[in-house]
Parts: C-alpha cells; sequence; structure tokens
C-alpha cells in the first residue's frame, strides 16, 4: 500500500483529556473543562426541544440541501440561500476549501501561530503551507500579503484569532482585501464573531458584494453552544459555493443539527447572556492578570491566553490535579502560556484561586 506521502508523519488530533478519565486518575468527583472554547451555559432550551420533537425521526435521511436551516441562516444574516454551504461544524468546510483548491505545486499562507486545521487540511492536499510570524499574536496582513504569489490558492485570517484572542480590524482587514490579488481565496474564519465586543471589527458581509474571492466562516460550535452536533457554514458568492457543492457530502448534516441550529437562531436574547457573561469572565482574568503582573493576550473571544513565565504543561498539569482542564500554549505555539476557555463566574473564581496558590508556590520569574 501506498498512502500520499505527506501523511507521512503526520499526527492525528489530541483531542483533551476526557473528564471521567481524569476524575479516575486524580480521585475527583468534580472536574471542569475550559480548554475547548465551549460555551459554559449550553445552548438555548428551544434547541433541546427541537431535538426532543425530532427524536423519533431517525430513519430518513437529512435533507442534504439544508433547506430549512438555510432559509433561516439567509434570513438572519442578510444574503440570499445560493451564498450558504454548510459543514459537518465549520471545519469540515476548511476541509471542503482545501480538497477544492489545494494540490501539489499550490501553496496557502496563514498567520503564525493560528488555528491548526488550515495547516493540517492543506498538507494532505499536498499543498505548501506559508506559516508567516506577526507580532504579539496578530495577523502580519503586510507579511501575509508578500507571501502570496502565483501559485497562492488561499489565504487564511482568523478573526479573532484562535489560541491568541486578538483581531484584525476593519480597516486593515478592507485594506488587505483590495490588495489580495483575485486569484486567490481570502478566508475569514468567524468562529467567534458573537463574542467580539470591539467597534472597528469587520463587516465582511457587505464585502461580498465587491469580492468575489471572499468566503466567511462561521459555526454554531462556540457561542451557540451546539458544538456535540457539529454544524458551520460558509458564505460566499454563488459561484464559489457552485465550486464546493460537488465537494459537500450530500448528508453531511444529521437533521437533529439542522433542527438544533435552527432553533438556536431564533433565541437572541441567550446569545446576549453569555456574551454580557463572557465579557464579565473575562475581566476577572485581565484583573487577575494585572494584579500578578502577568502578560496576556487582549482577547475578542471566549477565551483568553495568559504568559505564566513558565511551561504551559506545567500549568497545564497543576490544574488538572485540581479538577481543571485547559490548553497548554506548547502545542499551540505560546509554550510559556496556557489557554483557557471563560467559563462561569464560578468556575472563573475557582481556577483563579487555583492559579494563585500556584503561582505563590512557584513566582514568576522576573524578566
Ligand atoms: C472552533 C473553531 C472552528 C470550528 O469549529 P467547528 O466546531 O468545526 O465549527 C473554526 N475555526 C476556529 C478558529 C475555531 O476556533
Amino acid at each position: 500500500m501506498q498512502a500520499k506521502p505527506q501523511l507521512h508523519g503526520l499526527p492525528s488530533y489530541k483531542p483533551g483529556k476526557p473528564i471521567e478519565e481524569v476524575k479516575k486518575e486524580f480521585g475527583l468527583t468534580k472536574v471542569i473543562k475550559l480548554a475547548s472554547n465551549e460555551n459554559p451555559f449550553g445552548s438555548s432550551p428551544k434547541v433541546a426541544e427541537a431535538i426532543r420533537q425530532m427524536a423519533e425521526n431517525t430513519a430518513v435521511y437529512p435533507d442534504g440541501y439544508a433547506a430549512l436551516l438555510r432559509e433561516k441562516v439567509a434570513n438572519k444574516i442578510g444574503v440570499n440561500e445560493n451564498q450558504l454551504v454548510f459543514g459537518n461544524g465549520s471545519d469540515e468546510i476548511i476541509q471542503f476549501l482545501c480538497r477544492a483548491f489545494l494540490s501539489p505545486n499550490t501553496n496557502t499562507v496563514t498567520a503564525h501561530p493560528t488555528f491548526s486545521q488550515y495547516k493540517l487540511n492543506a498538507t494532505i492536499e499536498g499543498a505548501e503551507v506559508r506559516e508567516i510570524s506577526g507580532p504579539d499574536g496578530m495577523h502580519d496582513l503586510d507579511a501575509m500579503l508578500a507571501a502570496i504569489d502565483e501559485q497562492t490558492r488561499i489565504v487564511w485570517v482568523c478573526n479573532p484569532n484562535n489560541p491568541s484572542g486578538t483581531y484584525v480590524n476593519k480597516e486593515a482587514f478592507e485594506r488587505f482585501l483590495a490588495q489580495v490579488p483575485s486569484h486567490v481565496l481570502v478566508v475569514s474564519d468567524e468562529a467567534y464573531i458573537e463574542y467580539v465586543t470591539a467597534e472597528d471589527y469587520p463587516e465582511t458581509l457587505p464585502l461580498l458584494e465587491k469580492y468575489n474571492n471572499l468566503m466567511i466562516l462561521r459555526t454554531f460550535s462556540k457561542a451557540y453552544g451546539l458544538a456535540a452536533l457539529r454544524v458551520g457554514y460558509g458564505v460566499a458568492n454563488p459561484a464559489l459555493i457552485s465550486i464546493l457543492d460537488p465537494v459537500r457530502p450530500p448528508f453531511n448534516n444529521t437533521t437533529f443539527a439542522h433542527v438544533a441550529a435552527a432553533a438556536a437562531l431564533e433565541d437572541d436574547a441567550f446569545i446576549a447572556e453569555c456574551v454580557e457573561k463572557n465579557t464579565a469572565g473575562l475581566t476577572q482574568y485581565v484583573t487577575f492578570c494585572e494584579k500578578h503582573q502577568l502578560r496576556y493576550y487582549p482577547t475578542q473571544a471566549n477565551f483568553i491566553l495568559i504568559d505564566f513565565g513558565r511551561s504551559g504543561d506545567e500549568v497545564f498539569d497543576f490544574l488538572l490535579k485540581k479538577g481543571f482542564i485547559i490548553r497548554s500554549g506548547e502545542a499551540l505555539g505560546f509554550p510559556t502560556c496556557a489557554r483557557i476557555t471563560v467559563g462561569s463566574k464560578e468556575q472563573n473564581e475557582e481556577i483563579l484561586t487555583i492559579l494563585e496558590e500556584m503561582l505563590a508556590s512557584k513566582p514568576v520569574e522576573q524578566r
């Protein structure tokens, strides 16, 4: 057998330890996971009700066109129905884009560090990945532009950026888009857009009128709290959507995902409440960092990247023993940091108390 050479040595995705396993290993009764930027408040009650109503409906294939959800999303964001493509999570749309646009002898440009799935999927397609480091967890858009050539097919803007939480503002994004050559697809990954409070965050939907080479990615996994159901979508001009449609497996979203996402869209109050709690939660972390003179990355998302001046693995291990699962920065390109998802007020208080203990037992080295 001969697999594609680019698959040799490619690591599989390492998910965080399951909660049950951590409980057993450390003899804990309560374990809280603040590692995957999930919504600590779950999802709108309308979601469970919609799934319950569909519970008997298991024998029939889902609607491959996602007509119900398509209409809801189109109305909600003010685009035409033929401007949408749905994925099994926006992860799957990243996969469609790479399958459709990348091959050996092409390249793709990303920020560094950024969301891991762009590089992984591009690598599987045999494309060259040009990772452009930016200052302070930010995108260096000018350097990304300079990395584009005739063979470039996709450039990724993760906004806000995962894992840093930093964002590209309206002026910078629009200036960038105007300079990207028309043969290159620009992907604006807006997985955390609901949480954004910055007033100068780009409004990308209106830009679709002018730019045929723009694709916007959104997801129901984060603020909407539907990570378990896997629903994300892409918005672009209809011609670009038609390119992706044959790449999409015909029944890629379940019926339950369709009805759940449609129900979630009807509860604006739930999202508003979660966003408000998230903003307050971020203040808890920022206050903590300032008190302890820890460097943190200014975030627009539902997570915060904090520099603890020691290996992120050390922070991870310390918290794990006490029943908190977070992400070490070691695997995220910020070795001395930890990325913590904002939890409920009480969860944030608990984890910050433990972090205070950690700092007291071994203070940050003054640099
Ligand atoms: C979480 C995340 C996604 C995708 O999540 P799905 O669950 O696949 O929709 C995409 N991009 C970024 C930057 C993310 O953090």
